[in-house]
């Protein structure tokens, strides 16, 4: 028998805190995580192990990035209806924190004057934000998303029971159908997976990174030469953002969002 040990990293929930969204572009709530290394034998973890790091998902768009744990002054174990109670509790101060920020939000609201310089930090701003988790997207090895998993599930669920039934059936015609009919469907269930496994890191894009972005730009509602301009230094950077966004595609997602915000409800 092969025995696996080693540290993994494991995520324990620690509950909800207010803290600012770049992409909702406001204050949301959030769920607070720790992160530990922890070792492991075939699996199994050894202990709590040592604390690496925090992480906050917001309860609105559900990005997750690096949380300060330090700064919240308490954490609810359940979240509260009220986003006003949550603040109060959990973050205080962020009216003040994130007072130029916000006013610069109900600027854009209102359609008031802003700035050229203004305007060009309220784009760059998330695409600053989601630089890194698309350079570890495309840069690291492919990552199984829902499809995948899905996949893998269904095939081995099928697999498994045509196997079984064949096995039951052993000695007979059928017994045998079913044996060969689990095995093409194994096969052709391991190249859709590999195929879902290829093409996670597009429907990443697809799914996650222009819709996300679209409703970030809806109000600022930039043009394809603005989109441009600011993809271009992550591309003089050699970053994944700068070279895999479309820019038309990004462009198309805000102007859905534009028809989705305009909508009633
Ligand atoms: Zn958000």
């Amino acid at each position: 028998m092969i025995i696996f040990w080693g540290t993994k990293s494991k995520k324990k929930k620690l509950g909800y805190v207010a803290d600012y969204c770049v992409y909702c572009r406001g204050v949301q709530p959030y769920e607070l995580s720790k992160v530990s290394a922890v070792g492991h034998i075939q699996g199994l973890s050894l202990g709590s192990g040592k604390t690496v790091g925090f992480l906050k998902r917001c309860e609105s768009c559900s990005m997750v990035n690096a949380a300060d744990a330090t700064g919240y002054s308490h954490v609810f174990k359940k979240l509260p209806d009220d986003l006003h109670v949550l603040v109060v509790s959990s973050f205080p101060e962020i009216w003040d924190v994130y007072a130029e920020r916000l006013e610069l939000e109900d600027r854009l609201y209102n359609d008031d004057p802003i700035s050229k310089e203004e305007r060009a930090f309220l784009l760059r701003e998330p695409l600053d934000a989601i630089a890194e988790e698309i350079e570890i997207r495309f840069k690291g090895e492919a990552q199984g998303d829902k499809p995948t998993g899905l996949g893998c599930v269904i095939t081995l669920g099928v697999v498994g029971f045509l196997f079984f039934l064949g096995i039951v059936n052993e000695g007979s015609s059928i017994g045998s159908f079913l044996m060969q009919a689990a095995g093409v469907l194994g096969v052709v269930g391991f190249f859709s997976v590999f195929v879902l496994l290829l093409t996670s890191k597009q429907r990443f894009l697809k799914n996650t990174v222009y819709p996300l972005l679209g409703r970030t730009y809806s109000q600022i509602n930039p043009s394809l030469e603005e989109l441009e301009q600011h993809l271009q230094p992550f591309r003089n950077a050699g970053l994944a953002l700068g070279k895999k966004i479309d820019t038309r595609k990004l462009l198309d997602a805000i102007h859905q969002a534009r028809v989705e915000l305009s909508q009633p409800g």
